[in-house]
């Protein structure tokens, strides 16, 4: 489908269970259809009107006329050989691409999302930054990454991180309708409990999403224990400095009674020292939080350096201060798993041949 033709239907896949009532009472049918539509979309992941097969044949062909379902395409997957992470390369409706990471735990199989095209918060050490923003996801294609990842491997998600491409608080609205619609009791109906949503640090964001009470867990990407460091490597600090989103942090977690975590990229020569050590303790206290700590992952265009040795060597510093931290497992390191690295790729070569 071209973006003209679908830009002139309606994304019935972001639709709310109550937005698509009022639309289908429009056409003249009784408001349970609309339930019926959501069940197919939702429960039974239809991708046509047609298989629709308890909706009248007029109703059908009038939703095929005014709506599309909107899926994206796999335009590369690769399976990394050391633990199983698949990592997915989405096609989009208008030709953007954006990836999705598929990861096996113990407790079950956890997704990490793209919340947008590119991104335009600029963290130094970021690759979607490099690549720029485009523009935000539809509801329908936060989840249609869901849905096409677990059509393709036929497991089923138990958890969700909005982690991957994009700041998800700056396309607040979409991502909050995706978290209603995942969420729903007629649909995929996955606790929001089992949700993490990582954000750079948009401080009114952060309070409106505590106001919800949504019972997602924050992930902070604190990455700097003081506002020159930080300004340095994330331009948002220079918008909400640390001390307010430290602040915000705290309220979301009086607010929601939710842990938040910290995440640290670890990057030698910046941000690794005893001192950094020692203004990060003093910075989040011992508020019960959590710090992850991740080895810088370098991107090509980036000069920054780490290891999973440095970040040991600064878990332990942070434990000598009384804070609890842990290195994060790097699953998929050996397909490029981190952030916007595949999308970039993708774009530098667009006319590589489909291998799926
Ligand atoms: N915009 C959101 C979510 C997307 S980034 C956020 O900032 O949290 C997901 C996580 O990956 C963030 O913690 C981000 O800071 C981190 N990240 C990005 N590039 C990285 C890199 N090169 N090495 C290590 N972590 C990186």
């Amino acid at each position: 489908m071209t973006d003209n033709e679908s830009n002139k239907k309606k994304d019935i896949l972001s639709l709310s269970l109550s937005e698509l009532e009022e639309y289908i009472q429009k056409l003249g049918e009784k408001k349970f259809r609309a339930k019926q539509i959501f069940c197919w979309l939702h429960q039974k992941r239809a991708e046509s009107f047609e298989s629709m097969s308890d909706l009248s044949k007029p109703l059908r062909e009038r939703l095929s006329e005014e709506c599309f379902i909107n899926y994206p395409v796999i335009e590369r997957k690769l399976a990394s050989k050391k633990d199983g992470t698949l990592k997915y390369l989405y096609r989009l409706y208008d030709g953007n691409y954006v990836e999705t990471v598929f990861m096996e735990y113990k407790t079950g199989m956890s997704i990490c999302l793209s919340t947008q095209v590119g991104c335009k918060m600029g963290c130094r050490f970021c690759a979607s930054a490099i690549a720029g923003y485009v523009r935000d996801l539809l509801p329908s294609e936060i989840l249609g990454q869901i849905y096409k990842t677990e059509k393709d491997t036929g497991k089923k998600v138990s958890s969700i991180v909005l982690m991957g491409i994009g700041e998800p608080l700056d396309n607040f609205d979409n991502v909050m309708r995706f978290l209603e619609l995942v969420s729903a009791p007629e649909g995929t109906g996955l606790s929001l409990r089992h949700v993490t949503l990582s954000t750079c640090g948009i401080v009114p964001r952060i309070n409106e999403l505590a106001e919800r009470k949504l019972g997602i867990t924050l992930s902070i990407s604190l990455h700097a224990p003081d506002n020159k460091s930080r300004s340095e490597i994330m331009p948002v600090n220079r918008t909400y400095n640390i001390n307010e989103l430290i602040s915000a942090a705290r309220r979301y977690f009086e607010i929601t009674g939710r842990r938040i975590t910290y995440e640290y990229a670890v990057i030698d020569g910046v941000n690794s020292d005893d001192a950094s050590a020692g203004k990060l303790a003093e910075l989040i206290g011992k508020s019960g939080s959590h710090v992850n700590l991740i080895p810088v992952n370098s991107v090509k265009e980036r000069e920054y350096r780490s290891s999973r040795r440095s970040a040991e060597e600064f878990a332990a510093k942070l434990a000598k201060k009384g804070i609890n931290a842990t290195v994060r497992r790097t699953l998929g390191s050996d397909i490029e798993a981190a952030c916007g690295q595949l999308r970039r790729e993708a774009s530098e070569c667009m006319n590589e041949v489909k291998d799926n």
